[in-house]
């Protein structure tokens, strides 16, 4: 009954009617099912006219996205690849963005069926970190190196909004000698605008929130109880959010809970409609979590919507190739090799020393741990290891957060995105703080490739920033952090 009332105060089942065009929702089932339709399989010319359109980095239509979706042919799949690499290297160069999740609470009020945190697990041990312990975690955090966080919060009353607003500034608000977190990013339930609100006000990064699934039907039959059981509250979070002022939102569906196709176009179609409504700002970022295995949770070994690797890497090409300018993230969700596919096909970010247990970066209990996660990572690189490994692959891990703070986001980030222009602030920038890691955090086997790494991307830097990169390197070099251009 207390969970009834709670609901309906939260959701205001009238806050989509702005959004929706001819009271209609961006998301028309039976338009994606005919886009989808089995036809007749896609000629080359039409695939290759596709990816010609894409490696120019005007974003696709969701006609030709289908069409690529459609695809049968391994050659011209890998084609796809071939092209969405290049795409990717064209807009975001050599640089991958680093972060860590912070797991704050796993107490939550919703039945998701996947989630090891739904609030019928009885063999989850639950936790809501207090500001210390948020200060600990921070401390652990910024002593491996990291400098973003993402923040990330089961959905229940005990962590209500000043919870998560408390949290942010604990978390700027904490530094130790060798650094500070730069950059607070949030996954968390849908909020109203009077909440996105008071997030902006305290600098939150982005916003992110997850549709898991655009297709309804599965929607209801996977979130059968709690406030996320209404699909439409969910899926204008975002808009709410850039209503509220917060201008770098993020997209992702939950990839195995029904076809990946149709969650493809679910996720282009969203990113659409945030660009027509949102003055051309789409999402900053695209997620594609895969469902993984949960403690006492029984969804997974039963469910016909697996996505294999093969399929999940198209995802990713397909979306890079749709969506040519926007960031996309691959996390320890994945196995290593995987990582790597997806990073040379598409992905922009990624996490390292990811733990999901509230509370393991301080105190790390590997006996507790699994009673507290929601599901099982598959790769448990350190972030060190992932820089060594990025290093190996020609990429420059950035722990940059400067366009923040000299205002590149939302529509300046997009316009700059749009022109393919990003790797020429990101590169220099990635170099400026990838030096910061290795002098500061790197073992020695590290800090020897990075260095060497740097060295190399510097040269091909064009002479003027090369020579601002150099100064700026100097600085670091006599003690100075956090230089950027
Ligand atoms: N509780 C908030 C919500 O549901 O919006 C915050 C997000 S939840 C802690 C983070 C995300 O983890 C979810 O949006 C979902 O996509 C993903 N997730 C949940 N269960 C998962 C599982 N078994 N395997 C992989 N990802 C999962
Ligand atoms: Fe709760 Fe989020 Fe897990 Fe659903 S996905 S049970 S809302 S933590």
């Amino acid at each position: 009954m207390k969970t009834a009332v709670m609901q309906r105060t939260r959701i205001d089942p009238d806050s989509a009617g702005q959004y929706l065009d001819n009271g209609q929702d961006f998301i028309q089932k039976g338009r994606i099912e005919l886009l989808l339709e089995p036809q007749k399989e896609p000629e080359a010319h039409e695939v290759r006219d596709i990816l010609s359109k894409s490696v120019s980095l005007q974003r696709l239509g969701p006609i030709e996205a289908a069409t690529l979706l459609r695809i049968k042919d391994p050659e011209l799949w890998q084609e796809a690849f071939a092209a969405a690499g290049s795409v990717k290297d064209r807009v975001y160069g050599a640089r991958i963005v680093t972060f860590a999740p912070l797991y704050c609470s796993n107490m939550c009020e919703n039945s998701c069926v996947y989630c090891g945190f739904r609030r019928d697990n009885s063999n989850i041990v639950r936790r809501k970190l207090s500001l210390a312990e948020i200060r600990q975690e921070t401390k652990a955090l910024i002593s491996l190196g990291h400098k973003r966080l993402i923040v990330v919060f089961g959905e229940h009353s005990e962590t209500s909004i000043a919870y998560i607003t408390d949290t942010i500034k604990t978390i700027y608000a904490t530094k130790i000698d060798r650094g500070e977190i730069r950059r607070v990013n949030l996954n968390a339930a849908p909020m109203s605008i009077e909440d996105y609100r008071l997030l902006e006000q305290v600098g939150l990064g982005t916003c992110q929130v997850f549709q898991e699934t655009y297709h309804r039907e599965t929607y209801r039959k996977v979130h059968p109880k709690g406030t996320k059981a209404d699909y439409r509250w969910r899926l204008y979070a975002l808009h709410r959010a850039q209503e509220a002022g917060i201008d770098d939102v993020a997209v992702g569906a939950l990839f195995g809970l029904y076809d990946w196709r149709f969650e493809v176009l679910g996720l282009l179609l969203h990113t659409i409609d945030l660009e027509e409504k949102f003055l051309g700002v789409g999402p900053h970022t695209v997620s594609f979590p895969r469902v993984n295995q949960a403690i006492n949770t029984r969804f997974y070994a039963g469910n016909p919507w697996r996505v294999g690797d093969e399929d999940l890497l198209r995802a990713i090409a397909v979306l890079r190739l749709s969506i040519p300018y926007t960031g996309m993230i691959i996390t320890a969700r994945e196995p290593a090799s995987l990582r790597r596919r997806a990073i040379e096909i598409g992905c922009t970010q990624t996490d390292g020393s990811a733990r999901i247990a509230v509370g393991s970066y301080a105190r790390n209990s590997p006996s507790q741990q699994t009673r507290r996660e929601q599901f099982t990572l598959n790769d448990s690189s350190s972030l060190d290891e992932i820089v060594y490994a990025m290093a190996e692959m020609g990429m420059l891990a950035s722990f940059c957060t400067a366009g923040y703070r000299c205002g590149r986001t939302g529509r300046r980030f997009m316009e700059i995105a749009k022109q393919g222009k990003v790797h020429e602030f990101c590169v220099p920038n990635a170099i400026l703080t990838l030096k910061e890691y290795l002098l500061d955090f790197a073992s020695q086997p590290t800090r020897e490739i990075g260095q060497k790494l740097i060295e190399e991307q510097k040269g091909k830097l064009p002479p003027s920033l090369r020579h601002a990169v150099d100064a700026g390197l100097r600085r670091i070099e006599t003690g100075e952090r956090d230089v950027y251009l």
